[in-house]
Parts: structure tokens; C-alpha cells; sequence
């Protein structure tokens, strides 16, 4: 079982790559109890869309001059 030090590891580590299904397993069941990290696991999601919203941007931005 995967303590919470674990899972925010993992969580990071998923912005880099990709996770194996051992991992995303894991991840998941501990996702089902314990909702800090539920929490945290959001936080992560949605600072990855603000991120890829901001690159995607900035790029078309750069494309248009
Ligand atoms: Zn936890």
C-alpha cells in the first residue's frame, strides 16, 4: 500500500510521465480513502490545465507574428 508521501510523489511524477497500471492502481485505491490527497490529486489536474492553457496560448501568440 502506498502512503501519502507516495502518492503526492506519484502525482508529481505523472506530470512527466507516463504512469504504469501497477501504479495508477495503487494510486487509485488510496485516492478512494483518503481525501487529502483527492484533494491534492485536483489541485495537481487543474494547475496542469491552467499550465497547458497558458503553453498553448503562448505559442498561437507567437505563431500569429
Ligand atoms: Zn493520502
Amino acid at each position: 500500500m502506498l502512503n501519502c508521501r507516495e502518492v503526492t510523489r506519484l502525482l508529481s511524477e505523472a506530470q512527466e510521465r507516463e504512469l504504469t497500471l501497477k501504479e495508477r492502481l495503487s494510486l487509485n485505491i488510496h485516492l478512494s480513502w483518503c481525501s487529502g490527497c483527492r484533494t491534492f490529486s485536483k489541485q495537481m489536474q487543474a494547475i496542469r490545465r491552467i499550465t497547458r492553457a497558458y503553453v498553448k496560448g503562448k505559442n498561437e501568440g507567437q505563431n500569429n507574428e
